[in-house]
């Protein structure tokens, strides 16, 4: 390292303790006391550690960063021990006294120059942060910028699936009301078809009354010829009983033929009184058979009506067992319908929660574009700052070229 490399910093301290560290190996910085001249051992040389050379560039790297007048004791003695060989280490602290000496005559003579070299620096060093705090506020806005762009977007896909749901669910409502007005229409038929049924029961039922009545007076009538048949029998008794006089009368014409033409006329009388009787009596069982016809066609059509009245009954049972399995199909889909009224209507709420939370997010978006807004206005004050400093740093630039020429003017006045 020379000389030139270190007077990047706040000064030069190659150049005031006139310490030239000659690559690539430098000479003993003490005095030789046989030849009272400098040691001709070089830091290469096995007088010399390996690591010496690298500290003492360490050493006056370290001091150029600081300013001069903070620069130790100790510092200066390291650096003198590490520029002398292994025979003259015991010379390092007359080095550093006259090192220290130097440097407290430089601070003397330039301390106006070195604070503003100092001050440069530390305006230097302002300007660095707040580039740096700036570019943080741009990557920060622009981050936030992004953060509300993707909010935005997840909040206009929730609202859009919000919607789609919502409308899934109507058509699934106006599906489950026009099934629900079917079916109501269609237990209004079968109340209908059922009040027909009663009807004709109702006109059955009479059928079935005045078939009851007709069997009613049938049975009479045939009681009627039953009492007449049993007339009919006394009848015959009669005759029977007119026979065997007939036959007792025969005898006795045997006994007496006077007695006998007297009785023919009288036997006469009688046959043709039981001819009269036997064609009534033939008539009255002619009478009674149609009746037993007429009856049994009668109990035929009561047995049938019976059966049909039964087949009715059942028919009815069916109808009305029909009739409460459809009430009880109605009375579920109107829940079902109830039920997905409700359902709608928590969508319904769930949808305004998440719009309102949209709306939130939209406010917090609003708040954070006010929030960029400030940074923005605050990066702008801070550039405006900083150019106001930069032009502060060109004034003081100037004013330490003016001293400088100054410096070396005097120089130059006074060798
Ligand atoms: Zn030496």
């Amino acid at each position: 390292m020379t000389s030139a490399s270190l007077s990047k910093g706040l000064w030069d301290p190659c150049r005031i303790l006139d310490v030239h560290l000659d690559a690539p190996s430098f000479q003993c910085f003490a005095i030789a006391a046989r030849t009272d001249a400098r040691c001709r051992w070089t830091s290469d040389s096995e007088r010399f550690s390996a690591s010496q050379h690298v500290a003492a560039l360490k050493s006056l790297l370290a001091m150029s960063e600081k300013h001069p007048a903070g620069i130790t004791r100790a510092a200066l003695h390291a650096l003198a021990q590490s520029t002398m060989c292994e025979l003259h280490q015991r010379q390092a602290a007359d080095k550093s006294s006259e090192w220290k000496a130097r440097i407290d005559r430089y601070v003397r003579e330039h301390g106006e120059l070195l604070e503003r070299d100092a001050e440069i620096e530390r305006l230097r060093r302002q300007l660095e942060g707040s580039k740096a705090n700036l570019e943080e506020s741009c990557s920060e806005i622009a981050s936030l910028k992004a953060e509300a762009w993707e909010a935005d977007k997840r909040i206009d896909e929730r609202a859009k699936a919000s919607e789609e749901e919502a409308k899934d669910l109507r058509q699934q409502l106006d599906a489950s009301s026009r099934e629900v007005a079917d079916l109501l229409k269609a237990k209004m038929l079968s109340d209908y078809g059922a009040e027909l049924s009663e009807v004709s029961m109702e006109s059955m039922r009479q059928e079935l009354r005045a078939s009851n009545a007709r069997h009613e007076a049938l049975e009479a009538t045939i009681k009627d010829s039953e009492r007449k048949v049993e007339e009919g029998k006394d009848l015959r008794q009669q005759l029977d009983a007119s026979s065997r006089e007939v036959a007792d009368l025969l005898g006795a014409k045997t006994s007496s033929d006077e007695k006998a033409r007297l009785s023919e006329v009288e036997v006469e009388s009688m046959r043709q009184e039981l001819r009269a009787s036997n064609a009534r009596h033939e008539a009255l069982e002619a009478k009674i058979k149609d009746s037993k016809r007429k009856l049994e066609a009668l109990s035929q059509r009561y047995s049938a009506s019976k059966n049909e009245r039964m087949e009715l009954q059942e028919h009815m049972e069916e109808v009305k067992q029909d009739l409460a399995k459809r009430d009880q199909h109605i009375e579920q889909l109107v829940e079902q319908k109830e039920g997905a009224e409700r359902t709608s209507v928590e969508r319904d709420q769930n949808v305004k929660q998440l719009v309102e939370q949209k709306d939130g997010m939209k406010q917090g978006l609003v708040e954070r574009d006010q929030h960029i807004k400030q940074l923005e206005e605050q990066k702008e004050g801070v550039r405006q700052e900083l150019a106001k400093r930069d032009q502060h740093i060109e004034q003081l630039v100037e004013q330490v070229k003016e001293l400088k020429q100054e410096v070396a003017e005097r120089e130059v006045c006074e060798p």
